[in-house]
């Protein structure tokens, strides 16, 4: 049995993304990083590939797949070029999926067919300036008028494709979480809205250049300035944003856990195949003691995130909770082991993984960004601390 290719159906879709990957967009890769440049064109293009909406249904033009298709795609695409692959997670996972999920039939029909074909592309924002990890400590704040129509003021921070081109063009749809009161216990009141490009007082405040990785993607301050926003763009009902965050953040930590799974592999094949190709001492390098410790070592880091994360997968039900520990815990493992493998083989390629026509000094600063975004380390900690002290038999299942 494969774990990562339970079905023919995912088998085939692993092929045909690798295949698309290769072809696509491996040449642009080293490029776009080093321009710190989105490939805007070639995320549009995904949506002929029935990429872009790889988890809705199909009645709106998505491709109704599960988690585990959705895990082939973010790893297959990040053993390439993992900014690339982010800039479709910010589309595809963290609004398409959470509008396919968690949307009105009317925001549905509306806009999941121009996001899935990439006529539209996606963002979603929660980070601000001043809150991150404490999402409830957020001061983007939306009041509603007696119209009916909401009023949102803040900032946005790190949004990936928050803005699309170099020209500050707004993200074309951005899933947006406000502040918008108190519930009766006295604790921050949260909603969620669909900003759409348009609405007056929707900008963008600056794409953020010089970031350490993940330079092929975009990410932006957006600034909501008395942005006006329909009453049918709230989603749900006021208050409900919790609920949405928790429908949507298993899937989320489990794509960002795929691609450091992507990024691990694509290391390991560099570092074995530069192992055999370079001499020194009259013998390839992998007959010395010390560079077999990096390629055995990241092998089996390799095989136990590939087989932790494809578990996961083919456990989670989208539009579900109840994944978190596991969800949690793929990503704080698979990411850091992904910086550590992109590391061992930036050691094992010597100067020549250090430049990078050589591919392994971007995955390794790539990877960095997978401990940060999405949830930090330290929160991944924190939530397994916190479930297992609610649920202690989940050891011993
Ligand atoms: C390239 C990039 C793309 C991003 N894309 C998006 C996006 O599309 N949408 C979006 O909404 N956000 C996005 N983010 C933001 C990202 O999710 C946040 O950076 C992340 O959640 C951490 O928040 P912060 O940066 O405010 O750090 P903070 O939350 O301020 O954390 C700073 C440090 O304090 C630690 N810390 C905080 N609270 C605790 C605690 N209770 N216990 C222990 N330690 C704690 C953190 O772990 C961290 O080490 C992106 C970020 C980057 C860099």
């Amino acid at each position: 049995m494969d774990i990562a290719n339970p079905s023919e159906e995912h088998l085939m879709l692993r092929e045909m993304v690798r295949e698309w990957t290769n072809e696509h967009v491996e040449p642009q890769a080293h490029e776009h990083d080093r321009d710190e440049k989105f490939n805007l064109e070639l995320l549009r293009s995904m949506g002929e590939l029935g990429l872009l909406g790889i988890s809705a249904p199909e009645e709106y033009g998505g491709a109704g797949l599960d988690a585990v298709a959705c895990t082939i795609v973010h790893e297959e695409l990040s053993a390439s070029d993992p900014g690339f692959a982010l800039a479709y997670l910010a589309h595809s996972m963290l609004f398409v999926n959470n509008l396919a999920y968690n949307g009105t039939e009317e925001q549905k029909a509306r806009i999941l067919p121009k996001v899935c074909s990439g006529e539209w592309i996606g963002a979603m924002a929660m980070s601000e300036p001043d809150a991150g990890t404490d999402v409830l400590g957020l001061s983007t704040n939306a009041v509603q008028r007696e119209d009916g129509a909401w009023v949102l003021n803040g900032r946005k921070m790190w949004i990936t494709n928050g803005c699309i081109d170099e020209d500050g063009t707004p993200a074309d749809v951005v899933w947006v979480y406000a502040r918008t009161g108190q519930d009766e216990r006295g604790r921050v009141q949260m909603s969620t809205f669909l900003v759409e490009a348009g609405m007056p007082g929707y900008s963008v405040g600056q794409k953020i250049y010089d970031k350490t990785g993940m330079r092929a993607s975009n990410t932006a301050e957006l600034v909501f300035d008395d942005c006006i926003v329909p009453a049918e763009n709230l989603v749900g009902d006021v208050g409900q944003s919790l609920l949405h965050m928790m429908g949507n953040l298993e899937l989320e930590r489990l794509t960002l856990a795929a691609m450091a799974l992507g990024i691990a592999r694509r290391a390991l094949y560099e570092m074995n195949r530069y192992a055999t190709e370079r001499t020194a001492f009259k013998s390839p390098i992998r007959d010395f003691g010390q560079i077999q410790r990096y390629i055995g070592e990241s092998w089996a880091k390799y095989r136990a995130m590939r087989a932790y994360i494809y578990d996961t997968a083919n456990n989670l039900t989208i539009g579900t909770s109840g994944q978190r520990l596991d969800s949690d815990g793929v990503k704080l493992f698979a990411t850091t082991a992904a910086k550590e493998i992109a590391d061992a083989a930036m050691q094992v390629m010597g100067g020549y993984g250090y430049v990078g026509e050589y591919h392994v000094e971007r995955l390794w600063r790539d990877a960095k960004l997978l401990e940060i975004g999405g949830g930090t380390l330290e929160s991944h900690q924190k939530n397994i601390t916190r479930d297992l002290f609610k649920d202690a038999e989940a050891i011993n299942r």
